[in-house]
């Protein structure tokens, strides 16, 4: 089995319970573990895979109570970092119909810092890049472009989701396009959703943007598409690919449920990328992604609503 490294934020989301978008009305938060990329870690070791989290909290309760959660889930923190800053902390209040309140308290994760001996581990293994946090600046934005790099040098299979989020990118798209578009153009396989595709490819359509992508350099595209499935694309093929059906309570970590089954399926190969060469053996994994993306939607939460093994294969 080989390993797959997350690189990106660990935080904490504060979600409002009693919902209704005014945060200044919310009284009582619960304390959850957020932050795509360690999602997808826990994704990958829940399923029995091995994973690792890079990435960095503060050396304070909140950062020991997210390296805590990550241990329980079987993912390796040794390439974690803490430093004196607080924990980056998220506060959210959502209204019945989706819409958003958003408090972002951001801290520790911007000062990840780059260690070239953790990329020594990236021979023959996958890394995984979720950006959401990791272009506004810090140490991080620098140790992530370096990552990228050894990763590329070290010939690992390089996975990476924009994770774009309207509420810490506001009007500053173009600059979110420019940061992602040398990451879509050096990955073997970029995951999307239909907002985060049409977006970083300026394109009106999915299929114009998986060309866009493709002829950037990416491989394998998936762009999901919550209870219609996902878009499968690569240069010799484009397929929509159907999820199973399910009674959804909560979406909060379908995505991260899918991309962590496709790398943990990957991973499993002897040689990852083998993959990039069967486009029968791809089709099957996106499938039990889909599958595992659709069950993480049948329970409240992102880590807790993950699947094990034996739900999904
Ligand atoms: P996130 O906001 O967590 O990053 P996302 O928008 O990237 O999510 P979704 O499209 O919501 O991801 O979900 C990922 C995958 O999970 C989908 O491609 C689909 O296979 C499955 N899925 C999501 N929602 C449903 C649903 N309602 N019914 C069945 N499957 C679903």
């Amino acid at each position: 089995m080989n390993k797959v490294y997350c690189i990106g934020e660990l935080l904490i989301d504060f979600v409002a319970e009693r919902q209704g978008n005014d945060l200044s009305k919310a009284d009582n938060f619960t304390k959850k573990a957020g932050g795509a990329p360690a999602n997808v870690a826990c994704a990958v070791s829940k399923l029995g895979g091995d994973s690792a989290f890079i990435g960095c909290v503060g050396e304070d309760p909140f950062g020991t109570f997210l390296l805590q959660v990550l241990k329980d889930h079987g993912v390796d923190i040794s390439t974690a970092q803490r430093c004196s800053t607080f924990t980056t902390l998220a506060f959210v209040s959502l209204a019945e119909d989706g819409e958003r309140d958003f408090v972002f308290s951001r801290g520790a994760d911007k000062k990840l810092t780059y260690n070239p001996a953790i990329a020594e581990g990236f021979a023959g293994n996958l890394v995984h890049f979720g950006a959401a946090t990791s272009f506004l600046g810090g140490s991080l934005e620098a140790a992530y472009s370096s990552y990228l790099k050894d990763a590329e040098e070290h010939g690992a299979f390089i996975s990476f989701d924009p994770n774009f989020r309207q509420d810490l990118w506001g009007e500053k798209e173009a600059e979110f396009i420019q940061k992602c578009t040398p990451f879509i153009a050096r990955s073997h396989l970029c995951k999307f959703s239909m907002d985060e595709a049409l977006l970083l490819s300026g394109k009106d359509g999915l299929s114009e943007a998986c060309e866009y992508f493709h002829q950037l350099g990416t491989q394998i595209i998936t762009v999901t598409l919550g209870a219609e499935g996902t878009l499968l694309s690569t240069p010799i093929m484009n397929l929509n690919v159907p999820s199973v059906k399910v009674s959804p309570v909560d979406t909060t970590g379908a995505g991260d449920a899918f991309i962590g089954c496709l790398l943990y399926q990957i991973a499993s190969l002897r040689d990852p990328y083998a993959v990039l060469e069967d486009g029968n053996a791809l089709l099957r994994m996106v499938e039990m992604a889909n599958k595992a993306g659709a069950i993480t939607t049948t329970q409240y939460g992102a880590i807790s609503a993950l699947p094990e093994k034996g739900e999904v294969f």
